[in-house]
């Protein structure tokens, strides 16, 4: 934890003279970013330099005040080019904070989850159960975009919830950094949560925040098996480089609206075949269609549970799907978090492109074979047979995984239980 208050944190150094002579001025809140206000006592540069929280902890940023000169890692512009695009250009429009009080306490750990990307709020969520369960003596508050408001586990002393679109949080908020520093001002002690961008899956107890237990692997052989397609209209599911590289160009031009639709009919009949076969694999299967975006129909042996817009309802409903789900599909970055912490099980299309940002979208607690077996990663151009006949071996061989995997059938038990176990895998 970064103590802010009453001794605020200073390891800050001076990006243009590199002097550790600095003084820390003011703390500045206004979204994604928690900065020290700085001036350097030696060469008197005014910078503002990123608290180590978040993806910070990481790819800590500064940037000198008076010439806008950035100082970052290259690699990392969609970090850094938010903040100074949004520094040139604050945003002083009215901002809504819902605050809500459950606890009266002093002293406090603050855990800023304001990101414009739905995976990167849910991951820096995700440590304030460590937060909660370590450190019961301070309270938690947690600020959150609106949205997410409902995944903020029990516990928490207080929760602020900010009024704005997952887009708007690229902007530095005026009215927002004013609430914080005014509400700070009621506590004695007040620290900064390390929010890692990504904290140990293993450690999450997912029904805390979701209020959706997960799939229980002992149910997998005795329930229908499901298999749900997590559906979105911005990361395709595509047939091969070129199509690949057209979907990632008609993201970027808004008025591209015929080749996008050409490309998500191509993929929505890639869907339907891959259910088509499966249905032939696996005819007890029931196979749901969940996420943004409704073009085209799908037959009537697919649940559409697709939506043009979602509210908390909906994330509710599609949270106790996946959790029916024996295995969820989806291609990298199409929020597959919450599918994967879920569901029994995952297959992910992995694009070339993202093979080093594996496993940054999965929420899977992995810590054995049996684990393992049921994670899945495939080329981002699959085919719908070969997908099908992945998502179909990992249904089917499941029993045979399981008696040779799970941690209950490796105990050195004596040899009559060997019969009991099989009949209960039966
Ligand atoms: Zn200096």
């Amino acid at each position: 934890m970064i103590e802010l208050k009453p001794d605020i944190w200073n390891k800050f150094i001076c990006p243009e003279c590199k002097s550790s002579n600095v003084e820390v001025k003011d703390v500045a809140f206004p979204g994604i970013h928690i900065l020290a206000d700085c001036r350097c006592c030696n060469c008197n540069t005014l910078f503002y330099s990123d608290f180590p929280t978040g993806h910070a902890l990481f790819y800590p940023v500064s940037f000198n005040k008076t010439t806008l000169n950035l100082y970052a890692a290259d690699n990392i512009n969609w970090f850094y080019k938010p903040l100074i695009n949004s520094y040139s250009e604050k945003n002083n429009l009215p901002v809504e904070v819902h605050k809500k009080e459950y606890k009266k306490t002093d002293k406090i750990i603050l855990l800023n989850c304001i990101d414009y990307l739905y995976g990167h709020v849910l991951l820096k969520l995700f440590n304030a159960q460590e937060y909660l369960e370590r450190y019961n003596d301070f309270g938690l508050v947690v600020i959150i975009p609106r949205q997410f408001e409902w995944l903020v586990p029990d516990g928490v002393s207080e929760i602020w919830s900010v009024d704005i679109k997952l887009w708007q949080a690229k902007d530095w908020f005026v009215a927002l950094d004013s609430f914080i520093k005014n509400e700070l001002k009621r506590f004695s002690r007040v620290y900064l949560g390390l929010a890692f961008s990504h904290p140990e899956p293993g450690k999450i107890i997912i029904e805390k925040f979701t209020g959706t237990k997960p799939f229980d692997i002992q149910e997998f052989g005795k329930r229908s098996p499901t298999i749900t397609f997590i559906y979105r209209e911005d990361r395709l599911w595509t047939s091969g480089r070129i199509s690949s590289y057209l979907a990632e160009r008609v993201n970027q031009i808004p008025s591209a609206k015929l080749p996008r639709k050409i490309l998500i009919f191509r993929q929505n009949k890639k869907i339907i075949k891959t259910f088509r076969l499966l249905k032939r694999m696996l005819p007890q299967a029931n196979l749901n269609v969940v996420g943004l975006g409704t073009t085209s129909n799908f037959p009537f042996f697919i649940n559409d549970l697709r939506k043009k817009n979602v509210d908390v309802e909906v994330e509710k409903h599609w949270c106790k799907t996946y959790s029916q789900s024996h295995l969820v599909i989806g291609i990298h970055g199409s929020n597959m978090l919450l599918p994967t912490a879920l569901a029994a099980g995952f297959v992910e299309l992995l694009p070339q492109s993202r093979e080093g940002n594996i496993l940054q979208d999965i929420a899977r607690p992995v810590s054995n074979r049996m684990d393992f077996f049921l994670s899945r990663f495939c080329d981002e151009h699959i085919s719908p047979s070969g997908l099908a006949t992945m998502a179909a071996s990992i249904i089917k061989t499941f029993p045979e995984a399981y008696i040779r995997y799970h941690s209950s059938f490796l105990e050195h038990k004596i040899y009559e239980d060997i019969g009991k176990w099989k009949t209960d895998v039966k």
